[in-house]
């Protein structure tokens, strides 16, 4: 059967996939960028500075603030968010014309985002990736071994309030295996006979 919330083949959708830092969400989004090509996936722009390995355009647009200001007072982020001393946003434009083409369309961001798409466009269906367990979240928080213990327990609390809202959202999805993750993320996407 077809369960609630799916919607009908052929129907493009917006799917925002947010959760708790550490929950491994850069693996599943890869896994499915393998598995389903036929997925838009928006490319951010954000203020942060670059990481290595990461190419502009591809991982992210790299923006100074101004820029970033420009593109808010225009219209032109469909959401946007400042997280962790940094600012994000989903350029609107690619994603109302990957929708248009008849491509589903994922967004990867942080809550304050996902609240936003959901207020702004109420078909949008969000997604919430998680821990397989509270511990194993712990666990990979603090295996980053950072040296300060303050930036753990503020990484922890915001991954507290993180799990905190999982009942905003109309799906869970346990990241226990990634590829398990990314093929349930695919039916949910895509979906029902999908992958
Ligand atoms: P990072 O700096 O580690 O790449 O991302 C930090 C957080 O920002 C992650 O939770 C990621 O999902 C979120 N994020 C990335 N792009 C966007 C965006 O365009 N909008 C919002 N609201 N969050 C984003």
């Amino acid at each position: 059967g077809v369960e609630p919330g799916f919607a009908p083949r052929g129907e493009p959708r917006l799917t925002v996939v947010s959760g708790p830092s550490g929950v491994g969400k850069s693996s599943v989004i890869d896994e499915l960028r393998d598995k389903a090509p036929e997925i838009y996936f928006s490319v951010s722009v954000t203020t942060r500075p670059s990481r290595p390995g990461e190419v502009d355009g591809v991982h992210y647009h790299f923006v100074d603030v101004d820029e970033f200001q420009r593109m808010v007072a225009a219209g032109e982020m469909l959401e946007y968010a400042h997280y962790a001393g940094n600012y994000y946003g989903t350029p609107r434009e690619p994603v109302e014309r990957a929708l248009a083409a008849g491509r589903p369309a994922v967004l990867e961001i942080e809550l304050q985002g996902a609240r936003q798409v959901r207020a702004s466009m109420p078909e949008a269906r969000l997604v919430m990736l998680l821990p397989p367990s509270w511990e194993a979240l712990v666990d990979r928080l603090v295996g980053r071994r950072t040296e300060d213990e303050e930036v753990v327990r503020r990484r922890l609390d915001t991954a507290k309030r993180e799990l905190d809202a999982r009942t905003e959202f109309d799906a869970a999805v346990v990241n226990a295996d990634v590829r398990s993750a990314a093929d349930e993320l695919v039916r949910l996407i895509v979906g029902p006979g999908a992958s």
